[in-house]
């Protein structure tokens, strides 16, 4: 008999609970999300994400949610050996497919002589945590990381998206966070550089070619970077709280809850904004160039 432990985000674990409905035992365990068994198995799973297997051929079992899939075991292989323990500057962007709110972007720089302490403050993939841990972290972490943060807001945003597309946009904000903040901590050099991935390097460095303070050297690409080291997990983490205090703080200056996404929600809170103040007021809090405009036009249209 054997144990394996696999790590699981909020929506993996919410997939597992669907999964396993039929098996779930009406045990009690203390700060279990669900406790199952299924084949001589016995699934532990933890609120936190963590799951515990326990059996013969446990194993097989676990790999089915195994966080990390082969597919990524094969993009390691792009990273230098040990990346994960190095000096490292990572960025990483939120707001850019919600409709409210305003893009942040956000580069972190961590010593690797501060890996262990920021690990025991808790810092993590930030999928692994939800708003309130966040909003407790960040500024714990702005206050004791270099780092460099560029707040588009929606009013900014609707201005300048006609000329640059979000590619472009998020690729200067990227270049200029980490241009300003290699100034920052110079003579302090990272050993690389990690981007959360959100396009080809190739489209990256097409789009770098129109940008003043050009960082070209060292800098290396891939998708859930905060998964590959903790710089990425901790500007991931400024930008999410940076985004959802934002979001509050607009939502109270204009008296209408502003969700984050681009949902249904979205349409009809844009519209209660625009029979407010029409359009004018609107690319104050959202971004224009999403199909939502649209949709709240037309809902508001009828509500006249
Ligand atoms: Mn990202």
């Amino acid at each position: 008999m054997g144990t394996t432990v696999v790590k699981l985000n909020k929506e993996k674990l919410k997939e597992a609970k669907q999964y396993y409905k039929a098996y779930i035992s009406s045990r009690k365990i203390p700060y279990a999300a669900f406790f199952a068994k299924k084949d001589g198995i016995t699934i532990t799973a933890y609120n936190s994400g963590k799951v515990m297997f326990q059996g013969d051929n446990e194993k097989q079992e676990a790999l089915l949610w195994e966080s990390m899939p082969t597919e990524s075991t094969k993009k390691t292989a792009t990273l230098p050996a040990g990346f994960a323990r190095k000096s490292i500057m990572g960025s990483d962007e939120v707001g850019n497919g919600s409709y409210f709110g305003p893009l942040i972007v956000c580069a972190a720089y961590i010593d690797k002589s501060h890996l262990d302490a920021l690990k025991k403050l808790g810092v993590k993939d930030s999928k692994m945590l939800d708003d309130k841990q966040i909003l407790k972290l960040a500024p714990k972490l702005e206050s004791s990381i270099p780092f460099q943060k560029l707040v588009v807001t929606p009013k900014k945003y609707n201005q300048i998206q006609p000329q640059y597309n979000a590619v472009g946009m998020k690729v200067a904000l990227h270049n200029q966070c980490i241009h300003l903040l290699l100034e920052k901590i110079s003579p302090q050099k990272p050993e690389a550089i990690l981007i959360d991935q959100f396009v080809q390097e190739t489209t990256y460095r097409k789009y770098l070619k129109n940008e003043k303070n050009r960082v070209t050297q060292n800098l290396y690409f891939i998708t859930k970077g905060e998964q590959y080291h903790l710089a990425v997990a901790a500007a991931s983490i400024i930008c999410r709280a940076e985004f959802l205090n934002s979001l509050k703080q607009q939502s109270q200056e204009v008296g209408i809850e502003l969700p984050s996404g681009a949902g249904s929600q979205s349409d009809k809170q844009a519209a209660k904004i625009i029979k407010k103040g029409g359009i004018e007021l609107l690319a104050n809090y959202a971004k224009l160039h999403f199909k939502n405009t649209e949709k709240a036009q037309k809902i508001a249209q009828k509500q006249n």
